[in-house]
């Protein structure tokens, strides 16, 4: 890990008469633009489409004296002295190439709310990685929350950074979620503490390569003032440490869901305990939580539920506000969400499994398993899912327009387990897979909707799809 003066960079920033580019409308778009004119810039707004939802939107700041260039995302508007751009755009975009070559800055929405933060806005504690983000954000909430300090869980959770930031609401300290686009743009972030929880192949059409998807991960260890919390079993989350330029005095901290060395939280005999954040750690651990306190307590949301615990006490919270924060969290719908018992088998929607790495860790929670799986595979290959798994599977339905890839791997590497290819891709398609699936599934099994998929082939997204599992579910059930 390096150390040594860091240029914050965060400097308030005058935007009075700059010429500002906002790259693209919608849901980050605008907020950015008004936040930007109400400052005194000049701001013009570029975006690609030019539909009528287009039309609206640009009129309603065009009300306010914003110009928006509309059908045309690739020219550098004259003049333009900085760009903030939706996260969203891919870095290859001709606009950016353009900004390169003027020497534009170029911005994403977190660092626009970053640097327009106040003098004594509350300190971040960040998280990414390629799952688990969500959980590990509202875990943290929790904790902090149970700790009593005034906290929200924010950023690519669905709460936008810009409105916290310049919300009336004061808080303490906030938990944010940053994706890797995210953490592209914003080069002068900078977290009172990071973790990266995982790193696997994901969004590398947008990033161009691992090495690239990783550098945009690591990011989030920039300037860290406390702890940069790694994942002991994934190598990949701490290289990015050593690599990372933070503070003085930063530390390192892993977590694992064994033993814990000093400087680790972990797990022993069934509890959470803490050798990183006490006196002595070369001899002491601390009691955090039980295993049972994590709901739901598989193996992956352990490891959450580590990284958030490493994350509130490096920001100082006590061991009991772990405890009584993970005791009061309550996961997000289709995330190994419980659905029902039908005749002694578990039926459990983990629709938001929508990519490998994601449904490895959720077939490995359950011992016997009828999987449904299928839909968009984004380019990824299924022979590592399927052979890590395969001890786990009872039988396999499949649906959804990418499904022949995963039953190629599964007549490689499980060749004994049944398959049911359902060669369907209608929505309708969710209830013949769950009919099939209680069909091939013996008392004590569980019927596991974890796709390693994207599901716009069939579903608008992922909680419609876990959804038709649900009312499946429910028509059986009837
Ligand atoms: P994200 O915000 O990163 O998408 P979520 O917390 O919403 O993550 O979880 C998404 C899915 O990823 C879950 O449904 C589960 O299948 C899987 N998952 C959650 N935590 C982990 C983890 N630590 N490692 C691997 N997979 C995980």
């Amino acid at each position: 890990m390096g150390s040594g003066k860091v240029t914050t960079g965060s400097a308030p920033f005058d935007f009075q008469g700059k010429h500002v580019t906002v790259a693209g409308l919608g849901v980050s778009g605008i907020p950015a633009a008004k936040a930007l004119h109400a400052r005194g810039a000049i701001v013009t707004v570029v975006n690609d489409g030019d539909d009528a939802r287009s039309r609206e939107q640009a009129a309603g700041l065009e009300a306010l004296g914003i110009t928006v260039r509309l059908g045309d995302g690739a020219t550098l508007p004259e003049g333009t002295e900085l760009i903030v751009t939706t996260p969203g755009w891919q870095p290859g975009k001709p606009l950016f190439q353009a900004a390169a070559e003027a020497g534009v800055p170029v911005w994403g929405d977190v660092e626009l709310a970053w640097r327009l933060r106040g003098p004594d806005a509350a300190p971040w504690l960040a998280v990414t990685g390629t799952n688990g983000k969500t959980t590990t954000v509202r875990m943290l909430a929790a904790i902090l929350e149970a700790a009593g300090l005034r906290t929200a869980a924010v950023g690519n959770i669905g709460v936008s950074l810009l409105d916290v930031v310049l919300g009336e609401e004061t808080y303490d300290v906030l938990a944010v979620e940053l994706s890797s686009y995210q953490l592209h743009w914003a080069p002068s972030l900078r977290a009172h503490s990071a973790a990266v929880l995982n790193l696997a192949p994901d969004h590398l059409d947008w990033h161009g390569s691992m090495a690239a998807y990783a550098a945009d991960k690591g990011r989030i260890y920039a300037g860290n003032q406390v702890a940069c919390v790694y994942n002991v079993a994934d190598k990949a989350t701490e290289d990015l440490v050593r690599e990372a330029d933070v503070e003085e005095g930063c530390r390192a901290i892993g977590f694992t869901l064994g033993t814990p060395g000093p400087s680790q939280l972990g797990v022993v005999d069934g509890i959470l305990v803490d050798r990183a954040f006490v006196e002595n750690r070369q001899k002491n651990a601390q009691e955090l939580a039980e295993v049972s306190d994590v709901r739901p307590p598989a193996p992956h949301n352990i490891a959450n539920a580590l990284a958030a615990a490493a994350l509130a006490r490096a920001f100082g919270v006590p061991a009991q506000a772990v405890r009584d924060g993970l005791r009061s969290f309550r996961p997000d719908a289709h995330r190994i969400e419980h659905v029902a018992d039908l005749d002694g088998v578990a039926y459990v929607d983990d629709s938001k499994a929508t990519n490998t790495h994601a449904a490895q860790a959720s077939l490995a929670a359950y011992e016997s398993i009828v999987w449904i799986a299928g839909g968009l595979a984004k380019g990824a290959t299924f022979d590592e899912l399927v052979a890590a798994s395969a001890k786990h599977l009872r039988a396999v339905v499949l649906i959804g327009a990418d499904r022949a890839l995963i039953r190629e791997a599964l007549a490689r590497h499980a060749p004994e387990v049944p398959v049911v290819d359902l060669d369907r891709t209608d929505t309708g398609a969710m209830l013949q897979a769950v009919t099939e699936a209680k069909r091939l599934a013996v008392a004590g099994d569980t019927v596991l909707l974890a796709p390693a998929c994207a599901s716009m082939d069939m579903f608008t997204n992922y909680n419609q799809r876990g959804d038709a599992f649900a009312t499946a579910v429910g028509e059986l059930r009837a």
